[in-house]
């Protein structure tokens, strides 16, 4: 199958994200061009170390580059000050220099943190992003947020890096699990939500194929949601604006994420469909959406076998004021005032920073209350 490139366009911070079956085996082709020495120091987690780090190194040193790696635990866990601080000592003991290049082997988790470490790192080296995880390559790789997570919030230390190159290969996604494929899924059906209707319909069809394994069908998925985010960052890199409408379904996930310690109950797209779902209630409550929408977005999540309602979240939650209180922690707060990505129906999004807390309030009572 063909490479699709999609280049993000950001003066002279821009950059290519290639995507295609197989593209890890062309790494060391892919990567040269960047590299001043033929060297590169890889940072994965041990799960997709275990898989797919051999192939990659082989690839590499096909093109003469030499390669060191370091496999850091998987899990969202990863993503705070302790592993962190291994990552930037392991960087420097392998004396990656200014003009060396890191390269993130992983999920969204060693993405964010790795990139983090390449932007503090001799105050900022290059790093290429090989996701591998759907969440990581329809998202997390493309647009520059690197950061990692503190005890007080989700994603709240961190930096705008962007990449030098990102190469998706669609092949990895087939040893995802399951429940991991579809977290992802969570953000490609944002795309669609939050932009372009004729792409959501496109999932309501294509969505069982896809999460049945169906490698052109991946490849379309990834490339579309990479073209709109790819669209959205050009036009707003550090979210001073449209870059917010990124953040459809996040507020309400944020907060949950943290109700239940950003960890194996919730995973992140899993939240992220769940506040999608909650965001177009509200739209709806809110007199902005047709009823139609929500029951739309409920339906096809549900059609994908993915958490819908707080109800599919197992075990205890914070009260509605509880959960109100956690989402205004969130950095999407502005001024003191929540901000949320609302919908005048399906793949037409807004940002809106004066919605009433009462509103909000009742809505999340309503939802804890079908636990
Ligand atoms: P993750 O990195 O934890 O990966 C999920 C799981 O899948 C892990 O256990 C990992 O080991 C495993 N895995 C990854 N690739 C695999 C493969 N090919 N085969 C088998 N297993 C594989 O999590 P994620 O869902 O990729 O990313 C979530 C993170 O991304 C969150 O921390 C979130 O905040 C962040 N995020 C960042 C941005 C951004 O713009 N920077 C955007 C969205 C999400």
């Amino acid at each position: 199958m063909q490479t699709d490139i999609v280049r993000v366009e950001l003066g002279s911070r821009s950059y290519d994200v290639r995507i295609a079956d197989g593209l890890i085996d062309r790494a060391g082709a892919e990567i040269a061009p960047f590299l001043r020495r033929r060297r590169a120091a890889i940072v994965t987690d041990e799960t997709v170390g275990a898989l797919h780090l051999a192939r990659l190194q082989a690839a590499l040193s096909a093109h003469g580059i030499d390669s060191t790696a370091l496999a850091l635990p998987p899990g969202e866990g990863t993503k705070a000050w302790p592993q962190f601080t291994r990552c930037v000592e392991w960087l420097l003991d392998q004396k990656v220099e200014r003009k060396d290049l890191v390269i993130a082997f992983g999920g969204g988790v060693i993405g964010d943190l790795v990139g983090f470490a390449a932007a503090v790192l001799r105050r900022g080296v290059g790093f290429v992003q090989i996701p591998t995880s759907l969440l990581a390559q329809v998202d997390s790789s493309v647009g520059g947020k690197t950061g990692i997570n503190a005890p007080q919030g989700k994603n709240l230390i961190g930096a705008f890096h962007q990449p030098t190159l990102v190469l998706a290969d669609i092949g990895l996604l087939g040893t995802l699990t399951p429940r991991d494929f579809l977290s992802g899924y969570g953000e490609v059906a944002k795309y669609g939500l939050l932009g372009d209707e004729a792409f959501f319909t496109w999932l309501e069809k294509n969505g069982p194929a896809l999460a049945a394994g169906d490698v052109a069908a991946r490849q379309y998925a990834v490339k579309r949601s990479v073209e709109m985010k790819a669209e959205i960052v050009a036009r707003d890199e550090t979210e001073e604006g449209d870059r917010a409408l990124l953040n459809l379904g996040h507020t309400f996930c944020h907060a949950l994420e943290h109700a239940t310690g950003f960890g194996d109950r919730l995973l992140h797209g899993e939240g992220v469909a769940v506040g999608c779902a909650l965001a177009f209630e509200l739209s709806m409550r809110l007199g902005l959406c047709s009823q139609e929408a929500p029951s739309r977005v409920r339906a096809h999540l549900r059609a994908m076998g993915m958490k819908v309602d707080i109800a599919d979240i197992k075990g205890d939650l914070p009260s509605a004021e509880g959960l109100l209180a956690l989402m205004a922690q969130d950095k999407k707060v502005v001024d003191g005032q929540l901000r949320f990505i609302l919908a005048r129906g399906i793949g037409e999004s807004l940002v809106a920073s004066d919605v009433p807390g009462d509103v909000v309030l009742a809505l999340l009572t309503d939802a804890l209350r079908g636990r």
